[in-house]
């Protein structure tokens, strides 16, 4: 579970404004309290004073027990009336604690040296908003991938139904991503343009989201423009995307054949596929391109790394998008 470090900034700055916000609640509570009762302001004083003694009562040898033991008692009765107070002013019992959003770790994201749980569900989700901005998750889910938009014939190449075929596919990747894990298989999505490729590719990325495992998602066109200006110097700087793309637990290249093609390109495109192939993380990548295509554009090793090591899911049909339109 390697999300990207701007997902990590983003729970963290999410977290400490939870924390401040419920401190800030608190004060302000605490001094409308002050108001209405004043006399809560001495006890709490009082309070404070029985810890401090108690701190000093360390250096008192053997009577610090009976000692210590006094003060706590004379500190609970103080509470006690306190809280007596507090209800007769007319607020709740535990009005003047810190309304904090999780009360296990405070709002600090961690509990006993381990991340807390509500830590861990922020970071899903801040991962899953950074996705969104990039593609509809919400939209291209696998209850929305309609089998009846491909038609009911067998498939010339494949010769096979296509409906059958693609029910099959939409199958093959909801057990793939109900049993995702970082060792994966890696898959490549054939077909043409418009069978619903990058579809069931997001219905993939948004239910391994859903199971706490990081997602790198975006086309081969934006990846391979985001590392040319990293590696010529025209990027902000601010985070690293190769790390990103060697890191993430599911990598998916939309439209691989779509992008420009150059030497700087071909070289990092087969540097991702060996270095996750090598770290036994999965990649989907989805191309209109033919084998022999792919051969042609990236060299053919990285086209026989590619072949060779990833699970092949050919997409049959015609274009679903010119389907989906002229429904009524
Ligand atoms: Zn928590």
């Amino acid at each position: 579970m390697a999300f990207k470090k701007s997902v990590y900034i983003t729970a963290k700055e999410i977290m400490n404004a939870r924390r401040l916000e419920a401190e800030r609640q608190q004060e302000m509570r605490h001094s409308q309290v002050i108001m209405r009762c004043p006399e809560i302001f001495t006890l709490e004083r009082e309070i404070a004073s029985y810890g401090a003694e108690v701190i000093r009562a360390v250096g008192m040898g053997a009577d610090a027990g009976e000692f210590v033991r006094k003060l706590s008692v004379k500190s609970l009765e103080a509470q006690e009336k306190k809280a007596e107070l507090l209800k007769k002013a007319g607020f709740s019992e535990n009005y003047l604690d810190v309304p904090y959003n999780c009360p296990v770790c405070k709002d600090t994201g961690s509990h006993d040296g381990r991340y807390c749980p509500c830590y861990m569900d922020l970071i899903r989700k801040t991962a899953r908003t950074e996705l969104e901005e990039k593609a509809n998750l919400s939209k291209y889910t696998f209850t929305s991938f309609n089998v009846n938009n491909y038609p009911d014939v067998t498939d010339k190449i494949l010769g096979v139904n296509q409906r059958e075929h693609m029910t099959n596919v939409l199958s093959f990747c909801k057990s793939y991503a109900a049993d995702f894990t970082a060792k994966s298989p890696s898959i490549i999505m054939l077909g043409s343009t418009g069978l619903g490729k990058t579809h069931l590719s997001l219905a993939i990325a948004g239910a391994v989201l859903d199971k706490n495992h990081s997602v790198y998602y975006d086309s081969a066109h934006t990846i391979m423009t985001k590392l040319e200006e990293e590696h010529f110097g025209r990027s902000n700087g601010a985070e690293s995307i190769r790390e990103d793309l060697l890191r993430s637990d599911l990598l998916i290249i939309d439209d691989l054949g779509c992008e420009f093609v150059t030497q700087f390109t071909k070289a990092e495109l087969y540097n991702i596929i060996n270095s996750r192939i090598l770290a036994e993380l999965p990649t989907i990548i989805s191309t209109n391109c033919t084998a022999k295509e792919l051969e042609e554009k990236y060299t053919q090793r990285t086209a026989s790394r590619i072949l060779g090591y990833y699970y092949p899911l050919a997409f049959c049909g015609k274009d679903v998008r010119q389907i989906v339109k002229k429904a009524p």
